[in-house]
């Protein structure tokens, strides 16, 4: 068989000035170590064997159609703006129109230096690689707008990071890789003609009912107050919430140092460069609206008149808080059993959270419990979770099926950081096994999986991982 992608370009048909036309560049022996089939059959790929399958995806053969570009973009960088960003070890390969009609980019991540690079090598390793498999995988499961991950390969070539790393290629899918940073990147030069023939752009592919660039604004002030809520639900923290990483399609996007929380804490920060803690957990909402702002003063840029699109613009940003908070409140209603409304379920919420991290509760497995018997197991103090629960039944006996709504919005898995770090340092030695019983696992995250009872507890002493690393 032969590996078939039916590429059906459209980035590379706007202007030069987008992109740097880049292919990526060969690596010395290329192994294919995953390769996603399920995800191949809905972007309409047809597998080639093995080796050619590693060609293609290490960047050392192009398929049919492809038209390699490393696009250009911009963005505040823990709050300070670089004027110019850029794939900088990546290139898209192209688009195809998926079995779902969905347009989807292919790009490699790990390709190789391109005009972007600024004193980067190009290159990914191994590790990080493998963890942005994982957790987007794990992501989409979990039913969370993401990327999504279609291939890695092993490069056969050494890379230099903490000290020398086996190098990879991931193969990264995306709904697109339009940013906020692409947006600031034209604004920020004055370029307006580019900055229109973008946002015409993006409303196409993302938005078509949108009304022009407030109505864009809008769309994605929305996709985002939705796709932040749902971090929040499963504890999820990005790690690098920079205007660049912040997608108009409203996916989760760019898994550096990110991680899921094992005992809540609000402040919970995992990346080893957010020294300040501005990404932590709880900040992930207000920087949402910081990041969407950002995106506000660039599509002002293009308007005629000015003094109504800045007010229009405020309206929209200023309306984010409260749209987050509904989000936030229908994913947590539904993970303590609750489907109607009802005045106090906010603080009912609150509280059992206040009480959680009074008590080193591990997010994941108290939500888990609240259906079962073991829930108050999983404070240091159990009678702090009695007193919550005496009025949360109270609040329970009005709903229809709260075990059935509870079930659906509490995962039994999530990746582990201690697990995703284990896995790495396995497959580093050339042991891929925990790689793909993760991935396995992690496909079915509302199920309970005989002999799974491992992935789900939270990490011993010796096991927590006190920081990610951004692997670039
Ligand atoms: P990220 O932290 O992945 O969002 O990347 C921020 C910027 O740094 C982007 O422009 C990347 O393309 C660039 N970058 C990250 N790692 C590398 C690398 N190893 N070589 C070249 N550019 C890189
Ligand atoms: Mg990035």
């Amino acid at each position: 068989m032969t590996l078939t992608i039916p590429f059906d370009n459209s980035y590379a048909r706007l202007p030069n000035s987008f992109y740097a036309r880049q292919a990526p560049i060969p690596v010395r022996a290329p192994r294919l170590v995953a390769f996603n089939a399920e995800l191949a059959k809905i972007l309409n790929v047809t597998p080639g064997d093995v080796e050619e399958m590693a060609e293609a995806f290490a960047g050392n053969t192009l398929p049919d159609g492809a038209e390699p570009i490393a696009q250009l973009y911009s963005g505040h960088q823990f709050g300070s703006y670089n004027p110019q960003l850029g794939d900088g070890r990546a290139v898209l390969l192209g688009e195809t129109v998926g079995a779902d009609g969905i347009r989807r980019d292919i790009q490699l991540k790990g390709s190789g230096p391109t005009p972007f690079s600024r004193r980067g090598d190009g290159r990914a390793w191994l590790g990080p690689v493998l963890r942005e498999y994982v957790v987007s995988e794990a992501m989409h499961a979990l039913g969370i707008p993401t990327t999504r991950a279609l291939a890695a390969v092993e490069t056969g070539e050494i890379v230099l990071r903490e000290g020398p790393m086996p190098g990879a290629v991931l193969t990264r899918v995306a709904q697109s890789h339009l940013r906020v940073g692409t947006f600031q990147v034209f604004a920020g030069r004055g370029q307006l003609d580019s900055l229109r023939q973008l946002t015409d752009y993006a409303i196409a592919r993302h938005y078509p009912d949108a009304d022009g660039p407030m109505g864009l604004l809008r769309a994605v002030v929305e996709a985002q107050s939705r796709l932040i809520a749902a971090w929040m639900s499963v504890g999820f923290i990005h790690g690098v919430m920079n205007t660049d990483n912040c997608s108009i399609a409203g996916e989760t996007i760019d898994y550096g140092p990110c991680a899921f929380m094992d005992s809540y804490h609000p402040n919970t920060v995992y990346s080893s460069i957010d020294r300040m803690g501005r990404y932590a957990y709880s900040n992930q909402p207000d920087i949402a609206v910081w990041n969407l702002a950002q995106l506000a003063t660039a599509l002002i840029q293009q308007m005629e008149d000015k003094d109504a699109a800045v007010e229009e613009a405020t309206e929209i940003v200023h309306a984010m808080p409260a749209l987050l908070q509904e989000n936030w409140l229908k994913r947590f209603r539904a993970k303590i059993g609750l489907v109607t409304e009802e005045e106090g379920d906010l603080e009912l919420i609150t509280d059992l959270l206040t009480r959680m991290a009074q008590n080193q509760a591990d997010f994941t497995n108290t939500f888990r419990a609240l259906g079962g018997e073991a829930a108050r197991d999983q404070f240091t103090d159990p009678t702090a979770f009695d007193t919550w629960s005496d009025g949360w039944a109270g609040r329970l006996a009005r709903e229809q099926d709260p075990s059935a709504v509870m079930a659906g919005s509490n995962p039994a898995y999530i990746p582990r950081n201690h697990r995703v770090e284990q896995m790495i340092q396995a497959a580093v030695q050339g042991d891929y096994e925990p790689f793909h019983r993760l991935n396995s696992v992690l496909s079915r995250p509302y199920d309970d999986q005989s002999g799974a009872d491992d992935l789900k507890r939270p990490p011993t002493d010796s096991e927590v991982v006190h920081a990610t690393f951004c692997g670039t």
